[in-house]
């Protein structure tokens, strides 16, 4: 009879089955662990007492996680069966585990206030990976040559086992601060928790640090009016005071993995800083983390901080020596149970792909290489040169392959592509909805993607002669317009030709974020009921994007506020969605509908579409991004 533990598990990830079976050594605990695609299953060979014991400490170890789910547990009188356990080949990139962040603030630990605490089942690992395959003499960590403690801790501690980038503040990297004189260099304990003390105290009293941080510089300040600040919460207690947020969204800040979200703000103060939301983060990285622990003592809940170079101005700035690869932060959305990457590559990437096509693709700096046998996706300049029958690049990517066998692909194939290998459907038929910031309507045959219902081209220069020449008394909404709001006429009279018409959009409606995320946030301060008919079309079913400029300007005129308009512009797509797809559906007979693109991340849109499309359970990306970033994948299906 066995004990059997069961815990939903969401991911390919590989980082908390690896991290049960570190800590069941550790404990001498004989057990075995499974990970299948939904779950991770421990196997004991009986109950006792030091199950129990086991089970509780594995509580304190495992930290919160994006896709841990519940657990359950059963007896049984088979043995599920048995993997072997691989060495983790890929590296990285979430927040430091529950163990390494006790050693960071343990005062006797070696790793007290060293921000690059981590171990095989954590921290920032990636940002020095300076080429594939991920061992230490292919980092930046290469030149660190480990102390006689950390060489025992390879061996003795479980956790550690081998870790290729092992290192403390006796043998690892130094971190200094320099002011407008002075440099200040960190060279033990008591020097590096004094840097942070510093940093964290300069904050609270009105200054600006600008820290290299293992994810980029980043300049952190006291919170401020600004559309693009990022709100760092240092303190969980402080999500619940001052932001409004569901439980799932606050699951997923707090998670190891630590996703950026745009939330609802709730307190006077966060209201009166950023509006009706913000975008948030919780402490991600071991500088950050040891930078929010000072901030708290120096009596603030949240500060704020923009991602930038390392040039930018500040009054005091942290930096190390050691060169870092910083990936493009993720974007989180969640609507319910459901839980999207809308875009970047942190968390998502590098990932392990099972694709047995001789084929490299490139797609946004993200290529999909064969590494002694293994399919990596990850950045392009980790990768050695290497053959292939096929190379098959993004057709707006400026790479030169030389390739005899290179084929372009456009971004909507292969994002379409993505969701449907996904979700084992590649080769059947299938209808997809491409809205990343413009609008596509898919037919995929089952070998090709088609662009069934393009939009009408979007051309931003001489805007107001076609407004007026759109339909029969077009001219006058114009003239009128240009009385009413003579700033904005000017400046939509002036406009270059490569905007998108979101953008342009909100400079209408003078939003200060200037872009399709102005809209949205805007959006989500409507509180009431929609019914406002944004006009999307003039003639066929193509949408018209001068037709719903047109539109948005005569609802201006008739005085209707910013918030329900940005609103409404969600709920008509989702309409102009709802109808065209069952449109699709009839002809082609297929009940295969896939949604790609970062514009669904958008709580009106999507409860729009849930609304109108709900009965055909539309498909979209599950461990990748809807945005772009998942064509990389994608185009190994193409
Ligand atoms: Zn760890
Ligand atoms: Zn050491």
């Amino acid at each position: 009879m066995y004990f059997i533990f069961e815990i939903a598990f969401s991911s390919p990830k590989q980082y908390i089955a690896n991290l049960i079976r570190a800590y069941a050594k550790q404990q001498n605990m004989q057990m075995e662990v499974l990970q299948t695609p939904d779950k991770i299953v421990l196997t004991f060979e009986k109950e006792d007492e030091k199950l129990e014991s086991f089970l509780l400490g594995l509580e304190e170890v495992l930290p919160a996680s994006l896709f841990l789910g519940k657990g359950k547990h059963y007896f049984s009188d088979e043995r599920p069966a048995v993997l072997p356990e691989t060495k983790p080949d890929i590296p990285l990139n979430i927040a430091p585990c529950p163990t390494c962040q006790k050693e960071m603030f343990d005062v006797s630990s070696r790793r007290y206030y060293y921000p690059f605490t981590s171990c095989n089942h954590c921290g920032s690992q990636h940002p020095f990976l300076t080429k594939y395959p991920y061992e230490r003499a292919n980092t930046t960590m290469k030149f660190i040559v480990p102390c006689s403690d950390c060489k025992e801790e390879l061996k003795s501690n479980a956790l550690r086992q081998d870790y290729s980038l092992i290192s403390c503040i006796e043998c690892g990297i130094g971190l200094r601060m320099v002011d407008k004189e002075v440099e200040h260099m960190a060279l033990n304990k008591g020097d590096y928790r004094k840097l942070f003390e510093v940093s964290g105290r300069a904050i609270a009293s009105g200054k600006s640090v600008l820290m290299k941080t293992m994810h980029g510089y980043r300049k952190f300040f006291k919170a401020k009016k600004s559309t693009s600040n990022i709100l760092l919460m240092a303190s969980a207690n402080g999500f619940n005071q001052h932001l409004m947020m569901v439980e799932q969204e606050f699951n997923a800040l707090l998670s190891i993995e630590r996703p950026m979200l745009r939330v609802a703000t709730k307190s006077d103060e966060l209201k009166e800083l950023y509006g009706s939301s913000v975008l948030v983060k919780y402490p991600d990285d071991g500088m950050t983390m040891l930078l929010a622990k000072e901030i708290l003592s120096a009596g603030l809940e949240y500060i704020a901080y923009v991602e930038c170079d390392s040039d930018e101005e500040a009054d005091f700035l942290v930096d190390f020596d050691m060169p870092i690869n910083p990936q493009r932060d993720t974007k989180l959305f969640i609507n319910q149970d459901r839980k999207l990457f809308v875009s970047g590559e942190r968390i998502c990437y590098p990932t392990k792909v099972y694709q047995p096509k001789n084929r490299v693709t490139l797609a946004h700096d993200l290529a999909c290489v064969d590494v002694d046998g293994k399919k990596i996706i990850d950045s392009i300049e980790l990768f050695d040169k290497v053959t292939t029958d096929e190379f098959y690049v993004l057709e707006s990517e400026e790479f030169e392959s030389g390739h005899s066998n290179e084929v372009r692909f456009k971004q909507y194939e292969a994002s379409m592509l993505s969701v449907l290998a996904e979700h084992n459907s590649v080769g059947k038929k299938a209808i997809g909805v491409h809205f990343d910031g413009s609008l596509h309507f898919l037919y995929y045959n089952g070998k090709n993607v088609i662009d069934a219902v393009p939009p009408i081209p979007f051309e931003s220069d001489n805007l107001w002669e076609k407004i007026a020449t759109l339909r029969e008394g077009s001219d006058r909404l114009v003239e009128n317009y240009k009385k009413a709001y003579p700033k904005v006429w000017e400046r939509l009279d002036n406009l270059k030709g490569d905007m998108d018409i979101f953008e342009v959009t909100a400079i209408a409606l003078g939003l200060e974020d200037e872009s399709l995320e102005g809209i949205s946030a805007e959006a989500l301060s409507f509180l009431g009921k929609g019914g406002l008919q944004i006009d999307t079309r003039v003639k066929d079913n193509r949408f018209d994007n001068y037709a719903f400029l047109t539109s948005i300007m005569s609802y201006q005129l008739g005085d209707v506020e910013n918030a329900y308009m940005c609103y409404s512009i969600y709920e008509s797509f989702g309409d102009y969605i709802g109808e065209i797809v069952p449109q699709l559906i009839e002809k082609v007979d297929t009940k295969t509908v896939v949604l790609t693109g970062e514009t669904f991340a958008n709580q009106s849109l999507y409860a729009r579409i849930e609304r109108t499309l709900g009965q055909y359970k539309p498909l979209m990306n599950v461990n990748l991004p809807i945005g772009k970033e998942s064509g990389v994948y994608g185009a190994l299906y193409l």
